[in-house]
């Protein structure tokens, strides 16, 4: 079966006009072309580029060019098999490209899918009419309808939410703040479905799809009735290009009415926009970690702001950044207080592991504990956030450690097969065989140093024999398919004992886990991150939130050497209220975000001088810049540093941080000053790339 898109309706335009053009090229554009054909703005053209031919996009089609006409190529197709980008759509991306600093070309190419920009589609598919090729969508999905599902009655707070949204008639963010199971998804779908019911359109953005397929299907059971089958579009990363391709392109000819979709969706072509939902806005995963290094949470706001619509931020333990706006006013806050289902808070109990003998990392209150709700057959969850077999293996009798040779870093034990073990490192993948002795000293016995969640599992599996045991990791999710299965198990009751990392954290609802052991939470307590503190918080009130959700009666154990730090202490109350206020205080007193605002530029080079040389020589820029701007006052420029983990996979790492309490000033310098840091002759030899609103440092 083949589906040809309708042909797109050409405007009259006289030929020989000039267009501007963006191309995904690293050299910032725009690029002027003569064109012969018909075009307007957002559409794909076929151009010449150096030798090669590239698609790019049209974004203006000037009266005169920007350089002169006799080096101008021509356009050599026009692409009109879909309809033009809308405008709302450029200024978007107009908008991200420029506050991130980066071309527009950038933003613009990579937020379409694979074969709408690559010239390989379009080759020998040139149409009878000449210069407009089309593209051949073979295998149209065939879409089954959901049977529907019933529409719960909302409790008194969700209705209140629910209310306050659908009144909004233009753009206002609500932060709708309730622990995990208070029932946040339900106001979101009858938000969105009266969204629907008016005729508009919903976006709603998750961190995470492939995990938790059940939503999908819980969101298509409850909304198809009103959008239709078909009616929503799932796009995330895990999509083939074609499917990806096919469900884009139901989203920009408006078959789809809502689009569900992870970071990547805040680019989706979707018209008359009636409502945008970020669900867990405070996840890490919705901030782009390479290329155009964009925050879909913040962007989504942006988004709102421009079509006039409201946005619903929602979180059990919102990011510092949204809880000081709705503080401030300028997000009004929704609270939803209980649990939905009217069951209790787990209890949560912090084991101090300073005095106490400790079996392979586990406290005997834990071990006690899994052996009682393993007794009354309910589910176990032991979190321990590191993967692998043991983070390295070590020599005890010279003090030899297992290093990556590419990286400053420590190659992680991993069990391959049963009995058999292998050197990974994290960071660059090299991988390496175990040796049979120590390579400094030749000691025989070599030890697992600490222990990840393979070396839980195999000891967990020794002290309960009985009990079925499944582990979730990166490790054992790398199949297609493999968590879904996984997960599967563990909602039909074929596990006892589920050992995992963050992966499990993440919206599952399991109706038998009574107890949730978190282990090693202090590695995270004390990394060199601001931010370390609320993250590790976010993810213990997540993994908590595991725990009773229909039983009731649920408990978590944290052990910890630290049980007085504040994050516990607000754990133990479920108090994220308390524990913002008291983040808030720290943060304004050091005057970090969000009480300022941050750009990060990085660079790498094989010597770690060259890119702190590289650095310092950006900085003096800066500084000039400042001094003549006379904004010195406004901007703290600190010193190059080399990371933490200086050199990764033979390229060594340094930062500087820039700091404004004033963020138009810190956008101007950016303006200004990134043009210039390739013409500095240190540019040549490094690699260097700038991210605004950095999230980790
Ligand atoms: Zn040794
Ligand atoms: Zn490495």
């Amino acid at each position: 079966m083949v589906e040809y898109s309708p042909p797109v309706a050409l405007p009259e335009t006289s030929a020989s006009a000039w267009v501007r053009v963006v191309l995904d090229v690293p050299i910032p554009g725009p690029f002027d072309y003569r064109c012969t054909f018909p075009v307007t703005s957002g559409m794909r053209v076929i151009v010449p580029f150096g030798r090669r031919k590239l698609i790019g996009m049209v974004v203006g089609l000037p009266d005169e060019p920007a350089y002169d006409p006799k080096l101008i190529k021509n356009v050599e197709a026009v692409l009109a098999d879909i309809e033009p980008m809308p405008e709302h759509w450029l200024r978007f991306a107009q908008f991200a490209a420029e506050y991130y600093q980066r071309p527009l070309g950038e933003v613009v190419l990579p937020a379409l899918p694979l074969p709408l920009r690559s010239v390989s589609s379009y080759q020998g598919k040139r149409s009878g009419d000449g210069p407009v090729a089309r593209l051949d969508l073979k295998r149209a999905p065939v879409i089954k309808a959901v049977s529907a599902s019933e529409v719960p009655v909302l409790n008194e707070a969700q209705q209140g939410a629910v209310d306050a949204i659908v009144c909004a008639e233009s753009f206002k963010a609500f932060l709708l703040y309730g622990v995990t199971g208070s029932g946040k998804t339900e106001v979101y779908l009858h938000a969105a479905a009266q969204a629907l019911e008016r005729g508009k359109r919903v976006l709603m953005l998750v961190p995470e799809i492939n995990l938790t397929p059940q939503f999908e299907q819980s969101l298509r059971a409850r909304l198809e009735p009103v959008a239709g089958v078909g009616g929503v579009a799932v796009l995330h990363s895990g999509l083939s290009d074609g499917e990806r391709l096919r469900a884009w392109l139901r989203v920009q000819r408006g078959q789809a009415r809502i689009v569900l979709g992870t970071r990547l969706a805040i680019f989706a072509p979707m018209h008359d926009v009636g409502l945008i939902v970020v669900d867990e806005e405070h996840d890490p995963s919705y901030k782009q970690q390479d290329g155009l290094r964009y925050s879909a949470r913040d962007l989504a706001i942006w988004r709102a702001h421009d079509l006039g619509v409201p946005v619903v931020l929602g979180s059990a333990t919102p990011s510092l950044e949204s809880w000081v706006h709705a503080e401030r006013g300028h997000y009004q806050r929704l609270d939803l207080p209980a649990r939905a289902r009217a069951v209790t808070l787990p209890s949560v109990r912090l084991v101090d592991t300073r005095r106490l003998k400790m079996d392979h990392g586990m406290s005997p209150q834990l071990l006690n504990a899994m052996r009682a709700r393993l007794d009354n057959k309910e589910q176990v969850l032991v979190f321990l956030n590191r993967r692998g077999y043991a983070p390295a293996l070590h020599c005890a009798s010279c003090g030899w450690v297992s290093q990556c040779p590419r990286c400053t870093t420590f190659t992680v034990l991993h069990r391959t097969t049963p009995g058999r073990h292998q050197l990974h490192c994290h960071h660059c993948g090299y991988q390496q065989r175990v040796p049979s002795a120590c390579p400094d000293c030749g000691d025989q016995d070599l030890q697992p140093m600490g222990r990840g969640t393979q070396r839980i599992e195999e000891h967990l599996a020794e002290l309960f024999p009985e009990a079925r045991i499944a582990r979730i990791d990166a490790d054992s999710t790398r199949k297609k398919g493999s968590a879904q299965a996984l997960f599967a198990s563990v909602h039909a009751g074929e596990v006892d004992i589920l050992v995992g990392t963050q992966m499990v954290a993440k919206g599952h609802d399991f109706a038998n886990l009574g107890l949730v052991g978190v282990l090693n939470a202090d590695a995270m307590l004390f990394s060199q991150d601001f931010r370390a503190p609320e993250r590790l918080f976010a993810q213990l009130m997540q993994v908590s939130g595991r725990a009773g959700r229909h039983t009731g009666h649920g408990e978590v154990i944290v052990q910890t050497g630290y049980p007085e730090q504040p994050v516990y202490q607000a754990l133990l109350r479920h108090d994220y209220a308390g524990f913002a206020r008291h983040s808030m205080q720290e943060r304004e007193s050091a005057a970090l975000p969000p009480f300022s605002h941050q750009a990060l530029l990085s660079a790498e080079a094989r010597d770690l001088n060259v890119a702190l040389d590289f650095l310092q020589s950006a900085r003096a820029s800066a500084l000039e810049w400042m001094t003549q701007q006379q904004s010195t006052e406004m901007i703290t420029l600190y010193d190059p540093v080399p990371l933490r983990i200086v050199r990764v996979d033979n390229m060594c790492r340094a930062q500087l941080l820039l700091e404004s309490t004033h963020r138009p000033a810190l956008q101007s310098l950016l303006r200004n000053w990134l043009p210039e840091l390739n013409d500095l002759p240190e540019a040549r030899k490094v690699r260097w790339q700038l991210e605004v609103d950095p999230l980790e440092i």
